[in-house]
């Protein structure tokens, strides 16, 4: 359900970097959402296609890259991502530890006409 506030924010922003370099119109936001960032891409899109309406982002593609979590070995500094049941590093073995990578959740950029 968080994904609503977070969507209406993003809108926000998206209007306001077009008025800023003179566009009328949203044609396309590029968001980076990690995995563990909590939000839903499915329902960003969701949100976004209804309270959009009206706006500057009426009709504006979405595009989500999707990060995947990663770990990072102790021992050899290896960042990886972990197999289903194991956390081990695939180049040493040893268990990995949680890093920022697939928390992220930002727009990298917005296209504006
Ligand atoms: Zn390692």
């Amino acid at each position: 359900m968080h994904e609503l506030p977070i969507t209406e924010q993003l809108i926000k922003l998206a209007e306001k970097h077009c008025r800023d370099n003179d566009g009328t119109k949203v044609i396309k936001i590029n968001l980076v959402c990690g995995d563990y960032s909590g939000f839903v891409p499915e329902s960003i899109h969701m949100y976004f296609d209804i309270i959009s309406e009206g706006t500057m982002c009426e009709g504006a593609e979405i595009d989500i890259r999707r990060v995947k979590p990663k770990l990072k070995c102790p021992s050899c500094g290896e960042l990886f991502e972990r197999e289903l049941f194991s956390f081990a590093c695939p180049k040493c073995g040893t268990d990995g530890e949680p890093t920022d990578i697939g928390k992220e959740f930002y727009i990298e950029s917005i296209e504006i006409e």
